[in-house]
């Protein structure tokens, strides 16, 4: 069903907050700031229901999120997988499953993450951020593209005051339109105008390959061994596949989303096949020894095929400003992709844009913020955002390079498939940042991985 977001302001309307782009991490931030007291305008490009290319699985870090916003019951009104456990597989063949911990969520129905096809969960997100966002006095916008971030002065003195778009995107002859804020939320995923704004006053890199991931997904019925409605997600680091790896989540019952994530600094130096994730994708199903025979009988959703992007949160080696990169300035913050916050182990994004969604309405309040949002309130929100995310994210940088090397991952999780232990200790890891930090500690490695 179309989302109905009422009427559209006049043109040149001043608002606290707008926020460009209306994914999870646009929808948390316009709610939250909404539920701040604020006057919102909330722009998305697309028209809902719309589709967003991702593995679609939804981890234990957004729960709390989509709770406290009321979607909770939306969710769990839809079809969804339950997701009870990891199955991670290495090159030589050897799998582990790890499983997730269970928390209070697992009695309303939903444990420690889900997955869902985006095209339900973010509809879910927007609906309701919209409702929030115009009871609180705001407006809500869709079909509208920012093509301009208007700014006053100069260089990194500069203050954003608002944004320039139109409906119907580029080719339209629909008149340009203005809106100005007190602060402008970058919400627009990995090419948000609001962020490239911000590095370009700054002249600092927004994109960096070395950091950026390409990610692509297609819809597949009828896998073999992947049936119900509750169970297991597979990552498999597979030797036709590595340095990226190739997953098999399913969003309901009879609907697996299958894709294949690399780092593009590791894709470029591809030859041949390789070079393109779709055509390692159609190997994979239909030769690899492993996978073919789970598709002998499986069908394509036809249209499903798609590539992304996934800006990681891994820190930057030689960062000019912030971690992980320059994500706010006087007058704007970024949140989610626009903000450069994947997890660069897992490609876990959705927790992240709404935690950072949250933290905005954190950073501003119209009373305090009366004269302006000033670069000293950004850089306190770019520092609390890594405080909050840079152990996590660094750590699953460390991970992220170990997986690069085959041999290591094959005797990890072999070792993990006969060592109880490790199981329970990926398991934690995914649920606790204190065992996460345990994990590089030589002696908790040694003990675990070492000693028989
Ligand atoms: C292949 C792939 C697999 C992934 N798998 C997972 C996974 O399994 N689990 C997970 O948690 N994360 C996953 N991610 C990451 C996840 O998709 C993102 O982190 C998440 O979507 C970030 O949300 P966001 O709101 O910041 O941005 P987005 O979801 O990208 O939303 C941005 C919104 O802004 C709008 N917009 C853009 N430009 C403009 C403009 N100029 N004007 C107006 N609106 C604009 C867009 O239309 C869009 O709706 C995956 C990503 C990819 C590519």
């Amino acid at each position: 069903m179309p989302i109905d977001t009422g009427e559209v302001p006049p043109d040149k309307s001043d608002f606290d907050v707008i926020v460009v782009g209306g994914g999870p991490g646009g929808s948390a931030a316009a709610a939250y700031n909404s539920l701040n007291g604020c006057k919102v305008l909330l722009i998305e490009k697309g028209v809902w229901p719309r589709d967003k290319v991702c593995g679609d699985a939804v981890g234990g870090k957004s729960l709390s999120h989509v709770e406290e916003l009321g979607v909770l019951p939306m969710i769990q009104a839809t079809p969804y997988y339950q997701v009870d456990s990891i199955l991670f597989g290495s090159a030589n063949g050897s799998e582990v499953r790890v499983m997730l911990p269970k928390d209070s969520y697992e009695e309303k129905g939903l444990m420690s993450g889900y997955a869902l096809p985006r095209v339900q969960f973010d509809y879910m997100m927007f609906k309701r951020a919209s409702e929030i966002v115009k009871e609180n006095g705001g407006s809500v916008i869709q079909g509208f593209t920012v093509k301009e971030v208007l700014s006053k002065g100069s260089g990194p003195s500069s203050r954003i005051t608002g944004v320039t778009g139109k409906f119907g995107g580029g080719r339209s002859d629909n008149p340009m339109m203005t809106f100005s804020s007190t602060v402008t939320i970058g919400a627009g995923g990995y090419n948000c105008p609001v962020s490239r704004k911000i590095t370009e006053l700054y002249d600092e890199p927004h994109k960096d390959d070395h950091h950026f991931c390409g990610g692509y997904r297609e819809y597949w019925e009828n896998v073999d061994g992947l049936e119900g409605s509750e169970g297991q997600i597979e990552i498999h680091f597979i030797d036709e596949v590595l340095p990226g790896y190739f997953w098999l989540f399913p969003v309901k019952e009879g609907v697996v989303n299958v894709g294949i994530g690399m780092l593009i600094s590791e894709q470029r130096k591809q030859k041949g096949m390789k070079k393109s994730l779709k055509k390692i994708q159609k190997w994979v199903i239909e030769e690899h020894p492993r996978f073919s025979g789970r598709f002998k009988d499986a069908k394509l959703v036809e249209g499903s095929e798609k590539g992304w992007q996934l800006p990681f949160g891994s820190p930057r080696k030689e960062a000019p400003s912030f971690q992980p990169r320059r994500g706010a300035m006087a007058g704007a913050m970024t949140v989610g992709d626009a903000a450069s916050l994947v997890d660069p182990f897992s490609g876990e994004g959705i927790g992240n844009a709404l935690l950072s969604g949250k933290l905005t309405s954190l950073h501003f309040d119209k009373g305090r913020h009366s004269e302006g949002f000033t670069q000293e309130d950004a850089e306190r929100y770019m520092v609390d955002l890594w405080n909050e995310l840079g152990g996590e994210l660094s750590n699953s940088k460390k991970l992220q390079s170990m997986m690069k090397w085959k041999r290591l991952t094959n005797w990890f999780v072999n070792k993990a498939s006969k060592k109880e232990e490790i199981g329970t200790m990926m398991s934690e890891m995914i649920a606790s940042k204190e065992t996460q930090k345990s994990l590089w500690s030589p002696w908790f490695l040694f003990k675990t991985l070492v000693l028989p």
